[in-house]
């Protein structure tokens, strides 16, 4: 076990690589996802799959039987209007929707959880725009992670990000601030909060050893949530649809390491001209 300091869980390089096997599990269990959405598939079909795929490469789905009451599945499943916690069943994506996945597996003690959105088919031109942002402002939030900077540097990359980009319809995103991102290691949720708007500067030291999960969860309209009826499943409270994308991080001598991507971030990272920390 690490040094814990102030809360937050401090990994040993050992502990690390642990962490990057749970990682990229999660990383191929969420291709793997992506590539059987499509619109006549059930997110129950999706969960099955994501479930296998966890098991068969030596991890267990941590979101299963995880809170209270008891998540009910290895993936959540959030559909449109749903931003995040969504469970999955049932329902069958048609086309036009779009659905967030997120998803978390513990390997040898050690948690990976990361989220994408994907398209069902065709979808309206200012949703894929909204996923668009999404997906870059968690990238500018890696690109502001230094050693010897704080946690909310990543926080105001992520909120500068998102208002920099035009509004389809002119009006504004909204960032959800009830939930955020968080430290991560040998438990899914740890110290600290990783928020998606503020001030930089504040909050702990990003330091060698400290893995943090980073994870906008996006509007085209209100910020605002409500709780369904099923005690999980997190939907908008005007109704406009949202995007999120998560990645597990640490960063390292050399910059950033994207433990959940199937390249270590590299590809983004070295795009964004951001040293890349995993080699
Ligand atoms: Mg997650
Ligand atoms: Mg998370």
């Amino acid at each position: 076990m690490g040094l814990f300091d102030r809360g937050v869980q401090i990994k040993t390089p050992a502990q690390i690589a642990k962490m990057r096997v749970a990682g990229l599990l999660v990383g191929e269990t969420l291709e793997l996802l992506r590539a059987n959405v499509r619109a006549g598939t059930s997110t129950g079909e999706l969960d099955a799959i994501a479930e296998d795929n966890i098991r068969s490469g030596g991890g267990i789905p941590s979101f299963l039987g995880y809170g209270y009451p008891p998540f009910p599945a290895s993936i959540c499943a959030s559909v449109n209007d749903e931003v995040v916690h969504g469970i999955p069943g049932e329902r069958v994506l048609a086309d036009g929707d779009v659905i967030s996945i997120d998803c978390g597996a513990i390997v040898d003690g050690w948690h990976g959880d990361a989220a994408i959105t994907v398209a069902v088919g065709e979808i309206p031109a200012e949703v894929q725009t909204l996923m668009d942002v999404t997906e870059g402002s968690m990238w500018a939030g890696f690109a502001a992670a230094r050693l010897g900077g704080r946690v909310t540097d990543i926080s105001a990359a992520v909120e500068a990000h998102v208002r920099s980009q035009r509004h389809p319809s002119g009006g504004s995103y909204g960032i959800l601030e009830d939930y955020t991102g968080h430290g991560i290691g040998t438990e899914m949720h740890q110290s600290p909060n990783v928020p998606n708007y503020g001030k930089p500067g504040r909050g702990p030291k990003l330091e060698l050893g400290l893995a943090l999960a980073v994870e906008p969860m996006i509007t085209l309209g209100s910020k605002r949530t409500l709780v369904a009826e099923d005690d999980w499943t997190i939907v908008t409270d005007d109704g406009s649809w949202a995007a999120h994308f998560e990645h597990t991080f640490t960063v390292t001598a050399q910059g950033p390491w994207i433990l959940t991507a199937l390249d270590g971030g590299e590809a983004k990272l070295t795009g964004l001209g951001v040293p890349y920390g995993g080699r």
